[in-house]
Order: structure tokens, then C-alpha cells, then sequence
């Protein structure tokens, strides 16, 4: 999986390539789904949402250029394998998921793995988690309409945001980096996420604004 699909694509960062080889992306999947887990593409985990395809993974891991020391916020645990691989690259993982039953399953397997420095909980993530700001690191893994100001306030100095921003169908995948308090913004690539629901991103049920 490393080789055929990250690598031929470009990922570089040998720490992200070797958290990927390390961390059991089957334990993150329904039994019923194993034999596919390590497959070039996204899978349902229940609740109408899904796992990002690992190249996806890997690209917005690469962004957030991690060495180590750092605390990074993640939006959207899902099945917690981002959360994972996070936790092996960094000091702390800060999750927020919205549905329980997700964050749920996403706790015994980091239990299960013993990753000890993932803290979860559950909230609209759109307003961050303010009181454990700021960080050095936040990705959002799923698409809203716009970049949640909470985030942007929530970003250290020198940090990196990672969120794919666009309509239901398509967004692009952002990259925003705060230096001495401005904002640049850079493309990554065009992506195809599940929506973002919350008070900074699609208002309501079913992602309808
Ligand atoms: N990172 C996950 C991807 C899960 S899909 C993984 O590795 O499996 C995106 C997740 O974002 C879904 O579980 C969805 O419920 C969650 N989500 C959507 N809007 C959210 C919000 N405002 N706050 C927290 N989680 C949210």
C-alpha cells in the first residue's frame, strides 16, 4: 500500500510513510470490511460516513508537517484511523467527532492499540476546542462551505490548517499557514469529502443549508 499508493504519488515525508505502514488501518474498519481495508479508496463506516482513502490521508498528514512536539486538533474522528496515524507523528491528538456511535467504536481501538495520547470528545467541532488552544496543527476531515473562523482563531503562530472547503460535490483540499498572525492560503488538490454539519459548516440535518 505504502509503495504502490503513496510513494508512486508523490508522498515524501518518511515519518508519514512509515506511520501509515505501521498503524493497522483493518482495525478501523467493520469485520465484514477487513479484506478491503488496505484498498485504494474510501469505505463506509457506518452512520452515512466513511474513511478517507489512505493516499488522502497521507497528502493532508504531509501538509501539516509534523516533527514531532507538536498539538493538533482534528475534526471529524469517524473510524479514528487519521487520529491514529496523527498520534504517531505528534505530542497529542485533540478529536472532535459529532456522532456518538463513531467516537464510540474509535475509542476502544485506540484503546485496544494503546495509543494513550488521543483525547477525544464529542462536539460540533466547528467551533473548535477552545479550551485547549492553541494548536500547532488542525485538519478537518470533512467539507464545509467555508474555513470555521474558531479554527483559524484557534491556529498557533507559525501553525498549519489543513480542510477541504467547496459545495456538496467537490472541494478544494486548503492549506492555510499563519505566520505573525496572516493567513496564506495554498491549494492542495481538488478532494470529495462527507459534509461538515455544524454551526461554521453545513447548518442541519443531511448537510442541506
Ligand atoms: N478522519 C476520519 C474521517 C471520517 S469522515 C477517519 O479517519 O475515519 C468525517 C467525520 O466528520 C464523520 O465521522 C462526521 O460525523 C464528522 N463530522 C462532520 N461534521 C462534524 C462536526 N461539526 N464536528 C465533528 N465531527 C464532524
Amino acid at each position: 500500500m505504502v509503495e504502490e499508493q503513496l510513494v508512486s504519488r508523490g508522498i515524501r515525508d518518511q515519518r508519514v510513510l512509515d506511520a501509515i505502514g505501521t498503524v493497522p488501518r483493518h482495525l478501523f474498519v467493520e469485520d465484514a470490511m477487513q479484506a478491503s481495508a488496505y484498498g485504494d479508496f474510501p469505505l463506509p463506516i457506518g452512520s452515512g460516513q466513511t474513511i478517507s482513502q489512505p493516499y488522502i490521508v497521507a497528502l493532508m498528514t504531509e501538509a501539516l508537517q509534523l516533527k514531532g512536539g507538536e498539538r493538533v486538533l482534528e475534526i471529524g474522528t469517524g473510524s479514528g484511523y487519521q487520529a491514529a496515524i496523527l498520534s504517531r507523528l505528534c505530542e497529542r491528538v485533540y478529536t472532535v467527532e459529532r456522532i456518538d456511535s463513531l467516537l464510540g467504536r474509535a475509542r476502544k481501538v485506540f484503546d485496544k492499540l494503546r495509543y494513550h495520547n488521543i483525547v477525544s470528545r464529542i462536539d460540533d467541532g466547528t467551533v473548535g476546542w477552545a479550551d485547549q488552544a492553541p494548536f500547532d496543527a488542525i485538519v478537518v476531515t470533512a467539507g464545509g462551505p467555508v474555513v470555521p473562523q474558531p479554527l483559524i482563531d484557534q491556529l498557533a503562530d507559525y501553525g498549519r490548517l489543513v480542510i477541504p472547503v467547496g459545495d456538496h460535490d467537490v472541494q478544494e483540499l486548503q492549506l492555510l499557514t499563519k505566520e505573525e498572525g496572516e493567513i496564506t492560503v495554498q491549494l492542495i488538490e481538488h478532494v470529495r469529502f462527507v459534509d461538515l454539519i455544524g454551526a461554521h459548516g453545513w447548518q442541519g440535518f443531511n448537510g442541506r443549508s
